[in-house]
């Protein structure tokens, strides 16, 4: 069953340049199904919406984010709620209870004068009852030294600790209520490899212990093959090809997921590897058709006047490329 459903999601940036309205369409049409008890990866080149999606589903939305159009579904034993559609008040109900996020850059979350206890004191404030000092101590102790972290971080100042730790801090306060989706937008990016590999192994962890949601976005095609359960790679604000993991890396169909792939590299390879010549397309005034066109090397006229759907071509391997849809035979 999923827990987060998205249905033509379009979710676009409006605003005003010297008075001329400039339109941006971050994310153009999604539709996307969550799973409990997985680790989905949304991957793609910078500027492909990756974190406007991940604000979308979290309920950050204001101006000039603006919902066009479809629906973000959270669905749980109880309820299935309209993320878009909740008041702030119905919002903060579920947010970091039921839905949590790990923003991209700790010190967003992290308030640089005040000791770590005492964001987990406001935290924990806001959000759980508790009946006193003993028991924070004991609550948040014991989370803390669940996922292998000193109880003594608690006495820090966040600029006494390490990029890594600080992370590491960031993902202990966003999952101490036990949520059951976790979204985390580039949590390793600005990390060295080591430390990068303690922050992912974390997640893992936690997933694999509380069998709750992971929504994992980087652009690193590594943190994916290590981390991920599945993953759906997103090109200028739509998703281009979802498969597991497994699937995806063993035979990636879209030609910007191949560029992705081969792009990563491997042990033992001198050579340069080329990645998609060009950039992400602007997102004021994309061309017609498939957005991937000026980029691919299998472009038809078709691509530069249709746009591709998102379609299911084996199972659980959804692609939009027409070339994919006439080499499998998908009409
Ligand atoms: P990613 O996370 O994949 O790098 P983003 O979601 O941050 O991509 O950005 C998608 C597009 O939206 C980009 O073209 C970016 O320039 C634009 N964008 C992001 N934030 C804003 C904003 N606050 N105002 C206007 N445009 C924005
Ligand atoms: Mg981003």
């Amino acid at each position: 069953m999923p827990v987060i459903h998205t249905e033509d999601l379009k979710a676009y940036y409006v605003t005003k340049v010297y008075g001329v309205e400039r339109t941006i369409q971050a994310v153009d049409g999604v539709s996307l199904d969550i799973y409990e008890d997985e680790i989905l990866g949304i991957a793609g080149e910078s500027g492909c919406g990756k974190s406007t999606l991940m604000k979308v589903l979290f309920g950050m939305v204001k101006p000039p984010l603006t919902i066009m159009d479809g629906r973000v579904q959270y669905i749980s034993d109880r309820t299935t709620v309209d993320i878009s559609s909740l008041n702030p008040a119905a919002l903060r109900s579920i947010r970091w209870k039921d839905i949590s996020y790990v923003p991209q850059g700790s010190m967003s979350v992290l308030n640089p004068v005040r000791k770590i206890r005492k964001t987990f004191q406001d935290f924990m404030g806001t959000h759980q009852k508790l009946s006193g000092p003993k028991e924070f101590q004991q609550v948040v102790g014991d989370h803390l030294r669940s996922l292998g972290l000193p109880v003594d971080v608690l006495n820090a100042y966040p600029h006494q600790l390490s990029g890594g730790m600080q992370q590491r801090v960031t993902i202990a306060l966003a999952t101490i209520l036990h949520p059951r989706v976790i979204f985390a937008d580039e949590p390793t990016t600005a990390l060295d490899v080591v430390v990068q590999r303690g922050v992912i192994q974390l997640l893992k962890n936690i997933q694999k212990e509380h069998h709750n949601t992971v929504v994992m976005v980087t652009h690193d095609m590594a943190v994916h093959a290590n981390l991920t359960d599945r993953v759906a790679i997103m090109y200028a604000g739509q998703i281009v090809e979802e498969a597991k993991t497994r699937d995806m890396f063993k035979k990636p169909l879209h030609c910007y997921s191949k560029y992705l792939i081969g792009s990563l590299p491997r042990i033992g390879d001198k050579a340069y590897r080329i990645s998609a010549p060009g950039n992400p397309p602007v997102l004021n005034d994309p061309l017609p058709g498939c957005r991937f066109q000026d980029r691919c090397p299998d472009c038809s006229d078709r691509c530069c006047k249709e746009t591709p759907p998102l379609r299911e071509v084996e199972e659980g391997h959804k692609v939009a490329c027409f070339r994919v849809f006439d080499e499998m035979g998908v009409s």
